[in-house]
């Protein structure tokens, strides 16, 4: 009989964050992380639940090496990928296209495409890869599953997906709106419908997922109808490093006038952009200590937050319209759970759409989703914490379980 553990891995281009799971009973024996891979000392941390956790620098020149040590660090606890009570892996992967509107049991056809979607995901999906084709090559015995960033935006309608540019040249380079941290903006939406005692299918939610890398969507029914994220992570909102939406004739511009490659382009609107590029602060923690101060360093952070509120408010009045009717608005990842002025700000003037936020409320802490709008506020807005751990776990196993353990 197959286990009920799932390992869930997070690939990125210097990373692996990993995460095991037990879908019996919601626990999870461990978690940990490789960074800084391929630099001259790379950081390892493996924490083993109820143990002491486990850190050490030493070179790790690639997503194998990575893997490798993940796979040890894990054996040493009893957990290693050979243990019986593993039932598979579950894979992040950034971009899945069109074809992957579901999570997928990986074989060669899945890892071809994945392949091919490279060139709509170059840092990502080669990341990915790396990493899927390592695990393989671990545990050739367990079932490996792909849960595609881009999955649960596949219902967007088609004059959603679309950007109104020449349909042969769109087509051709397979130019439209992907959406990603889809599987946040899904367990988010789900766990907002439970938070309402109501079921998914009746909800209508608007998911802002704030974390470093920031996305919002509208969720019609447990269905994605809109979302801010595009071809690539870049547009929608202001993020701690990435623009947001700009005019695209920006490019133009600083390619003409001041003579910028488009790799200079690239990294400008990406790294050096939103939060850092207004204030120098890509950390909201900091932009928010700063704002209560006083002087230019205080001007610059409020100024920044201000943009990055603008701009919410700007998607929250957006998505009202795609939906016509909300029930809720959702907060979730980093800033989203933490940053209670954000949230305050967000819906600040929006009463005429239904949305308030209750002060107390609102500044209270606390672990687990809960409502922050007056009891007589006609939206419910809301924090949920975001898993995508379990999330990726939950899909992994609904699709390879042997059906003993329920999704948590
Ligand atoms: P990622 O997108 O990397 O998964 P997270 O969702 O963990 O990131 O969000 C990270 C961001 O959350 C940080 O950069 C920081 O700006 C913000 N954040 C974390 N804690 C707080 C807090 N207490 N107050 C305000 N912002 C916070």
């Amino acid at each position: 009989m197959r286990g009920t553990r799932v390992l869930v891995l997070n690939t990125g281009s210097s990373s692996v964050k990993y995460q095991l799971l037990d879908m019996a009973d919601g626990s999870r024996p461990a978690a940990g992380l490789v960074e800084r891979i391929g630099e001259r000392t790379s950081y390892l941390r493996h924490a083993p639940a109820g143990g002491p956790r486990r850190e050490r620098e030493e070179p790790v020149p690639d997503h194998q090496a990575a893997l490798k040590a993940v796979a040890d660090e894990l054996a040493r606890d009893g957990l290693g990928l050979d243990s019986p009570e593993l039932a598979a892996i579950g894979h992040r992967v950034v971009h899945g296209g069109r074809r992957f509107t579901e999570p997928t049991v990986i074989d060669d056809a899945v890892l071809a495409e994945i392949e091919r979607l490279v060139p709509v995901a170059p840092l990502h999906n080669p990341a990915n890869l790396a990493g899927i084709r390592t695990a393989m090559a671990l545990a050739p015995h367990l079932p490996q599953v792909a849960v595609f960033d881009t999955a649960f935006h596949t219902t967007m309608p088609e004059y959603a997906a679309r950007y109104a540019i020449d349909t042969a040249v769109a087509d051709a380079h397979r130019v439209r709106r992907y959406g990603f941290h889809g599987t946040s903006h899904a367990y988010v939406s789900r766990r907002t419908a439970e938070l309402l005692g109501r079921d998914p299918s009746e909800v209508n939610v608007i998911v802002l997922h704030l974390g470093n890398g920031s996305s919002a969507s509208a969720v019609r029914g447990g269905r994605c109808v809109d979302t801010s994220m595009g071809l690539t992570p870049l547009e929608g909102l202001v993020m701690g490093t990435r623009s947001g939406d700009i005019d695209p004739a920006v490019v133009f511009h600083l390619a003409r006038v001041a003579g910028m490659s488009v790799d200079e382009i690239d990294v400008l609107l990406n790294k050096r952009s939103g939060l850092l590029g207004l204030c120098g602060d890509n950390d909201m923690r900091e932009v928010l200590r700063r704002m209560a101060g006083e002087g230019p360093d205080a001007e610059s952070a409020r100024l920044a937050f201000d943009v990055y509120v603008h701009r919410l408010k700007k998607y929250i009045g957006a998505y009202c319209a795609v939906l016509g009717r909300v029930d809720a608005v959702a907060f979730t990842a980093g800033v989203g759970e933490n940053a209670a002025p954000v949230r305050q700000a967000a819906v600040d003037g929006l009463e005429g759409l239904g949305l308030a936020v209750d002060a107390e409320l609102n500044a209270a802490r606390g672990g687990g989703p809960r409502l922050v709008s007056p009891p007589t506020a006609r939206v419910a807005v809301a924090v949920v914490p975001t898993d995508e751990e379990l999330e990726i776990a939950g899909q992994t196993y609904a699709l390879v379980g042997d059906g003993t353990a329920g999704r948590k």
